[in-house]
């Protein structure tokens, strides 16, 4: 997948224009609150999702524009040239979007027609902060890759929230602990469904980081991660994760009934990232967590292009700061086949770029 032009209007504060990237590395170059993310996210909407910043659209809008704003993307995917357009309106008050000239029921149509994987600052929690983030994570490159796991999930969530009111109103109504049963039943159905799916990712986005943590660290490094889940830590089959998991339900009623949500389960299981055998959270340094998190984004880009056929754009927002020579130069000149967006304000750390096309970004202004 290859963005060939960008258009934009009232965006932001980019001045009307377009940007007419190359195929492989693209620097947005530019002092800081210049419009170099704006760039970046501008391209992202066309994934059909949220900004990755979680604006609401109508921050998206130019300060001065009465109409509204308006993207315009050419893009080759399946070895064809195709066309996306978004217009978010002030008065309408909605984002809508047109594929090869045809109107869109909604803008989230666009999803699977333009794919692109994004790396920002706000990132690093994945590795610095607490599971929730790491869950997320894997939970949003799994419904990329697969609708059907985006079902089980919100199959999940509901007989959870069922099973946590019914766990509080068990402490006024005690003759209705033994409809927990059921509900026991179907959470670890769902549950086990969802271990062995995050498992088995989990599996190959290890050894696909790997390898880029590898090249990242030139070799000095060895990185892994894992998955980390009560009902995997003794081993055992698959094919038994459902008994295992009801057990560990029954087991843990009564910490349940106290706490009045249910303890255990995937909604509680984290990712274990670690360098050189140590957790990345704990002992990693700045540029190692940023090396980690850039590992895992580039390691789903990877899978993603596998599942699809296709390779998704990169977007790397200010990616390069904290990150040693040799780091930098992995990222600008050893990402090949794929068109890559990397932003940064210091021009010196591009000065190693061997091939690609670097752009400056000033006052929303782009020079090419
Ligand atoms: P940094 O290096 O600090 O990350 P940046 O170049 O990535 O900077 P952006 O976040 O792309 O900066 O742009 C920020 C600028 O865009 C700010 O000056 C901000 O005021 C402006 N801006 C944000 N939203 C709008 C809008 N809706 N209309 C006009 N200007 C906006
Ligand atoms: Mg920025």
């Amino acid at each position: 997948m290859k963005v060939n032009r960008l258009g934009f209007r009232d965006y932001r504060n980019l001045k009307e224009n377009e940007l007419i990237p190359g195929p492989q590395v693209n620097v947005i170059c530019g002092d800081n609150a210049q419009g170099k993310t704006n760039l970046l996210e501008a391209v992202w909407l066309f994934t059909g999702g949220r900004s990755f910043r979680g604006a609401r659209d109508q921050e998206l809008i130019a300060f001065s524009s009465q109409a509204g704003a308006v993207l315009a993307l050419d893009f080759e995917a399946e070895e064809r040239e195709q066309t996306a357009k978004i217009t978010i309106g002030r008065v309408a008050k909605k984002r809508a979007a047109q594929f090869n000239g045809v109107d869109q029921p909604a803008a989230s149509s666009l999803i699977g027609k333009f794919c692109a994987v994004v790396f920002s600052p706000d990132h690093l929690s994945l590795v610095k902060e607490g599971p929730s983030m790491r869950r997320k994570f894997l939970d949003a490159a799994l419904c990329q890759r697969k609708p059907a796991y985006a079902r089980l999930l919100s199959q999940y969530s509901r007989t959870l929230a069922q099973r946590n009111t019914l766990l509080k109103d068990i402490s006024y109504h005690s003759e209705l602990l033994e409809t927990l049963e059921i509900w026991d039943e179907k959470l670890s159905g769902l549950g086990a469904a969802i271990t062995i799916e995050r498992k088995r990712y989990l599996e190959r986005l290890s050894e696909a980081a790997g390898e880029i943590y590898d090249g990242i660290s030139q070799g000095r490094e060895r990185f892994a991660v894992r998955y980390d889940s009560g009902l995997l830590r003794d081993g055992g089959e698959e094919a038994g994760y459902r008994e295992r998991l009801f057990s560990l339900l029954q087991n843990g009623r009564k910490e349940d009934l106290n706490a009045g949500f249910t303890t255990k389960g995937p909604h509680r299981d984290d990712l274990l990232v670690t360098v050189q055998e140590k957790s990345a959270r704990e002992y990693g340094s700045q540029g190692q967590q940023r090396s980690c998190v850039l590992a895992l984004k580039l390691a789903e880009a990877a899978l993603l292009a596998e599942a699809l056929g296709e390779k998704p754009v990169i977007l790397l927002d200010d990616v390069m700061s904290e990150l040693d020579a040799s780091r930098q130069d992995y990222l600008l000149n050893k990402i090949q086949g794929w068109q890559v967006f990397i932003t940064c304000c210091d021009p010196n750390s591009i000065s190693g770029l061997s091939q690609g096309r670097t752009f400056y970004v000033e006052n929303g202004e782009i020079r090419g």
